[in-house]
C-alpha cells in the first residue's frame, strides 16, 4: 500500500452552537489541510497518483472555502455544522469526487483549526 499526503491551508469564519461558550460567537480560524491519499498500483510512471492532480483538485476545494462565513455554505447546516470534524469529511468526500478513481482512494482528511488542535476524518 502506498499513501500520498499533501498539505494546503485555507482561512475561513464559522460559528458553532453548544460546544463551549467562545466558540458561539462568529470567529475566524486559518485552517491547515492535510489530506491522504493511497492506493496498492503505481502507474507506468512509478506513482500512485500525480501530486499536480491533487493539488489542482484540492486547490478547487480550497476556493469554495476560503475567505467564506462556513455556516452560509450549502454543504453545512444546523445538523452539519462546520466544526474542523464535518469539514474534514466534506474534504474528504469532495476530493474523492474529483480523483474518481476506485484505484487511488482518499484515506484520511486532517484539519488543523489551532497549531494545537486537529480533527481527523477516516474514510472507510
Ligand atoms: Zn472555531
Amino acid at each position: 500500500m502506498f499513501e500520498l499526503k499533501v498539505v494546503t491551508r485555507f482561512a475561513a469564519a464559522h460559528q458553532l452552537r453548544m460546544v463551549a461558550e467562545k466558540c458561539e460567537n462568529l470567529h475566524g480560524h486559518n485552517w491547515k489541510i492535510e489530506v491522504y491519499v493511497s492506493g496498492d498500483s503505481l502507474t507506468a510512471a512509478g506513482v500512485l497518483i500525480d501530486f499536480g492532480e491533487i493539488k489542482a483538485d484540492l486547490a478547487a476545494i480550497m476556493n469554495r472555502l476560503d475567505h467564506k462565513f462556513l455556516n452560509e455554505l450549502d454543504y453545512f447546516s444546523n445538523d452539519v455544522p462546520p466544526s474542523s470534524e464535518n469539514i474534514a469529511r466534506y474534504i474528504a468526500v469532495k476530493l474523492q469526487d474529483k480523483i474518481g478513481s476506485r484505484a487511488v482512494r482518499v484515506s484520511r482528511v486532517a484539519a488543523w483549526e489551532s497549531e494545537d488542535a486537529c480533527a481527523t476524518y477516516i474514510c472507510d
